[in-house]
């Protein structure tokens, strides 16, 4: 087996086509005339231009307006005068105009492919894209064609770029697998508007496969199985057949309200880790974003992002919300989540310690410029802040007050933001669910975060397997603490969300109906399977499943019949 990265759902069973991309051969030549050298550049550039809108057309018959925006950007490339300029600068001083576009498209791509961050590095594959087919125009010979296939194909490939992706025959391609890519790529981009399943990154897939092989895709889990037995084929047809009817079924809740069997009015919106994911966000159907890890932001870099990266991060998944809620939390940093450019300092217990709102009270500028940011983009859509490992009510009031200070900056400066922006907590710590009658009196809204409730209420690390025994939202006094944080809120009359894993957990689906819980965050992948389980319920009958499963003392019990009752699974 080969296990790249699910990039794309679904289960793809098929007969492989292996897709070698030959680099466009040409000899560099000196010229003389470099008008008539112009000329043949001016038609190539007409040729893909005629190309590209036509390939754009119809991705966005087969898959929307935003992945046809993909292919037409390769013609705003096109059209930065810079690019342009540079290439007839190379032809006009003697250099054929295959060799003046390779050689400036391939500097572009040289400072593109340099850069840290995926965007830039995207850019880097567009412009890859754009070489080799303007080349191709160039020579007058065809790019490579991946129509027709056979019905059952399985595209396998060093990388996919985003016209041969657009240009296939979607209904006879039954995955794709590509050594290189990763989930943010154009080509599984346009793999999941297209709805065919896609492993990326999969590396090592080129030498291991051949034409005509049969293989298995699990788009979910980045599993390759090359030549399967004849016992694991006829499972997969099983799981694909399931997974099928399944996906078809979710169709039904795609752009529809959130509602009980009895019909109160609840939502369900997605966690997300950068302003990418508010695609995802849209493409899975939330309802909003219910929270935005900031700390992925600060990682994997050398500096930390200073306000106005900040600034335009958050107003950006701002607009992309178009008005649906957007909860920002601030930096959770600490504990198993280090940035090493930051000052941590080396802690026995560091769950214990200086984590989260724990390390931005030590570090206030930081926090400082963080709410700042936050408060700027809150111009541009429902933004609300959210304070992560919230135990005491002065951690709260310690960032109302910074939040109240630049409100009076920013006014003073003529920044606009919104005055009304409500300030939650999380509630993940055994303290904040004891004062969460109290906490209720100070901020906006809860946020339970179960994956940090369970590991403090059980005093079991969550990622230590020797203790996983007690790690679980089915043990009473995790579910006592969740039916208590929720009733403070329902109490006060202030709005209460999950959006720990358990939110996504179909088993306690009804005990979360049943205690209150208005909004439930999740993957993006899962809002339409939740926004299902929860119209399985009406309130009398969650009530009554939670009456019993309230009086039970184990976890293994309350699961039994969970499962049982529910008749479904985690
Ligand atoms: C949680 O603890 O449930 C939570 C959502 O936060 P994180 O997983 O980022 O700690
Ligand atoms: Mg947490």
């Amino acid at each position: 087996m080969i296990k790249g990265t699910g990039a794309s759902g679904g289960i793809g069973i098929g007969t492989v086509k292996v897709i070698k991309v030959q680099k466009p051969v040409f000899e560099r030549r000196r010229i003389r005339e470099p008008e008539k050298e112009l000329d043949k550049l001016k038609k190539a550039i007409s040729g893909f231009t005629a190309e590209t809108e036509k390939l754009a057309a119809k991705v966005e018959k087969e898959a929307g307006k935003k992945e046809a925006e993909i292919l037409r950007g390769h013609l705003l490339i096109l059209r930065d005068p810079v690019l342009t300029a540079e290439i007839e600068k190379l032809i006009r001083g003697g250099e054929c105009a295959e060799a003046a576009v390779e050689q400036i498209c391939n500097m572009f791509i040289s400072v593109f492919s340099a850069r840290d961050d995926e965007l830039t590095k995207q850019r880097a594959a567009d412009m890859e894209d754009l070489k080799s087919r303007l080349i191709h125009h160039l020579l007058g010979l065809d790019v490579i064609k991946l129509s027709p296939l056979p019905p059952g194909t399985v595209i396998c490939a060093r990388e996919l770029t985003p016209s041969m992706t657009a240009g296939m025959d979607k209904k006879n391609v039954a995955g794709f697998i590509t050594e290189k890519g990763g989930e943010t790529s154009h080509c599984a981009i346009i793999a999941r508007a297209l709805e065919i399943p896609a492993v990326l990154g999969a590396e090592g897939i080129m030498s291991a496969v051949k034409d005509g092989q049969r293989v298995i895709l699990n788009g979910d889990s980045g599993e390759v199985i090359l030549s399967p037995k004849a016992e694991t084929l006829r499972r997969y047809v099983l799981e694909k057949e399931n997974y099928d009817q399944r996906k078809e079924l979710l169709k039904n809740y795609r752009g529809k309200e959130t509602l009980t069997a009895d019909g109160d009015r609840l939502s369900v919106l997605c966690n997300i880790g950068n302003s990418d994911d508010a695609d995802k966000v849209i493409a899975g159907d939330g309802e909003g974003i219910g929270l935005f890890r900031t700390e992925f932001m600060f990682m994997d870099r050398d500096t930390a992002p200073d306000e106005q990266e900040q600034f335009e991060v958050y107003r950006e998944a701002a607009l992309k919300m178009a008005g649906k809620p957007v909860v920002i939390r601030t930096l959770d940093i600490g504990g198993d989540k280090d940035v090493s450019y930051l000052e941590i300092n080396e802690e026995e217990n560091p769950f214990l310690g200086q984590r989260a709102i724990r390390y931005c009270m030590a570090h206030p500028d930081i926090l400082h410029q963080q709410l700042r940011a936050i408060l700027r983009a809150s111009a541009y859509g429902n933004i609300k802040i959210l304070i992560p490992m919230i135990a005491d009510m002065t951690e709260l009031r310690f960032v109302k007050k910074m939040t109240e200070k630049i409100k009076k900056e920013l006014s003073e400066d003529d920044i606009p933001f919104d005055e009304h922006i409500k300030t939650g907590v999380m509630i993940e710590t055994p303290s904040a669910c004891m004062i969460a009658d109290l906490l209720a009196d100070e901020a906006d809204f809860f946020s339970i975060g179960t994956n940090d409730l369970i590991q403090y209420m059980m005093a079991a690390d969550r990622g230590n397997s020797d203790v996983s025994y007690l790690y679980s939202v089915f043990k009473p006094s995790v579910l006592r603490a969740i039916q208590h944080t929720i009733q403070c809120a329902v109490d006060k009359g202030i709005t209460v969300e999950m959006c720990g894993e358990a939110a996504a957990n179909k088993l306690i689906t009804p005990l979360l109906i049943s205690f209150g819980l208005e909004k439930f965050s999740v993957s993006p992948s899962s809002v339409l399977n939740i926004r299902k389980e929860i119209s399985r319920y009406t309130k009398p009958e969650a009530d009554k499943i939670t009456a019993r499963v309230m009086k039970m003392s184990t976890a293994e019990e309350i699961k039994k019949y969970l499962t049982r009752k529910t008749g479904t699974k985690e």
